[in-house]
């Protein structure tokens, strides 16, 4: 089945969820989206599972009362031409609110469902500020999901930013291909090859969460992009029963090297409204990673981060044995000791 088909075909009526899962499920007033053929893996996962957890929807999300809106800030830096500038050297680029399936547990969840202002369609503004900001060496793709555009599409805007000088590196953030790996065609592909050419580097990070998502179709995806020399690299959102454990991240991260990607960042949840019941402590997340520096090189372990509520921005959030910028340093169990 083509990858459109299988997008179109998507669950997305409680009534849908309720056919094929054979149970009811709480009506809440979050969208639902979730292809078929991802689907069956959920059912075959089973209730308690990492996949049921992340992608079937739960009556916590309407508690309304805890979590913010705009958790990082993204309205603060937001140009109003789907471009989000927080840091010097690179944007966010947001050419889509379109996602594979969506997330329960999605931080842009309000943004998104609310069709929010800042993912308004202005290519050419984009265009005109990257010109006009030449400190602005990368363009990251992110959504939505960039993967859900078209080849028409995507290989237009890459053209386009190929023209602008200043631009040296591409990302792409995806979730596509987790969910539908068929999207991964050859189409899909050349672009990619094509995208490793005009800039110095062109990256595609994918966003999984637990070891039960990369199956074997997906596997051949992922081994489809390095095969062709597409540097992949993994990001990670720690979620509260679907993978707060040593073993569930170990795992994940193990799996992700042997395919070749290389495990970015592992995010600390935002605090959003609407996934409240995913978040978990700074404090456990600390624990967990400091676990995994024992099993696991640096090579295969990410990044910790935060994401700073208001739009500060993302700071490592793993430093049991970190220096204060005076040279302090602050052991695992919180004293200070001089360093000289
Ligand atoms: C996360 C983020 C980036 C990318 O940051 P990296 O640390 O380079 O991965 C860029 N812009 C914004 C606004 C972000 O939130
Ligand atoms: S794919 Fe990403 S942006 Fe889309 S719903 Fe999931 S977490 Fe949110």
């Amino acid at each position: 089945m083509s990858w459109t088909h299988e997008f179109k075909e998507a669950l997305k009526t409680n009534e849908d969820l309720k056919n094929f899962f054979d149970q009811d499920f709480p009506e809440i007033n979050y969208p639902l989206f979730i292809p078929q053929v991802f689907a069956s893996k959920i059912l075959e996962a089973g209730p308690d599972s990492a996949l049921w957890k992340q992608f079937l929807p739960n009556e916590q999300e309407d508690n309304q009362t805890l979590g913010r809106l705009d958790p990082i800030g993204d309205k603060v830096h937001a140009k109003n031409n789907q471009l989000i500038h927080r840091y010097e050297n690179r944007v966010l680029f947001t050419p889509t609110t379109v996602c594979p399936i969506l997330c329960r547990y999605c931080f842009r969840k309000n943004e998104l469902s609310l069709k929010d202002d800042i993912f308004d369609q202005k290519f050419t503004e984009a265009k005109k500020y990257l010109k006009e900001n030449p400190s602005i060496n990368e363009v990251i793709f992110t959504g939505g999901d960039p993967f859900i555009l078209s080849n028409e599409k995507l290989a237009f805007y890459i053209q386009e930013f190929s023209e602008i000088d200043s631009l040296k590196y591409l990302r792409f953030h995806t979730r596509t291909p987790i969910i539908l790996p068929s999207r991964i065609d050859e189409g899909l592909l050349s672009i990619l090859i094509s995208a490793k050419h005009l800039f110095k580097r062109s990256l595609i990070m994918i966003h999984v969460n637990h070891v039960s998502e990369l199956t074997d179709d997906v596997a051949e995806a992922i081994e489809q992009l390095t095969n062709e020399g597409i540097e992949v690299y993994s990001q990670t959102v720690l979620l509260k029963g679907v993978n707060d454990s040593t073993d569930a991240l170990f795992d994940l991260f193990t799996k992700l090297s042997d395919c070749k990607v290389k495990p970015y960042y592992l995010h600390h949840p935002d605090e959003a409204r609407g996934t409240m019941h995913f978040y978990l402590p700074l404090e456990e997340g600390r624990k967990i990673v400091a676990s995994l520096h024992n099993k696991l090189p640096g090579w295969a372990l990410p990044q910790y981060i935060i994401d700073i509520p208001g739009g500060e921005g993302k700071v490592p959030a793993f430093n049991p044995e970190s220096f204060e910028f005076s040279g302090v340093l602050i052991n695992r169990l919180g004293e200070k000791i001089k360093i000289n």
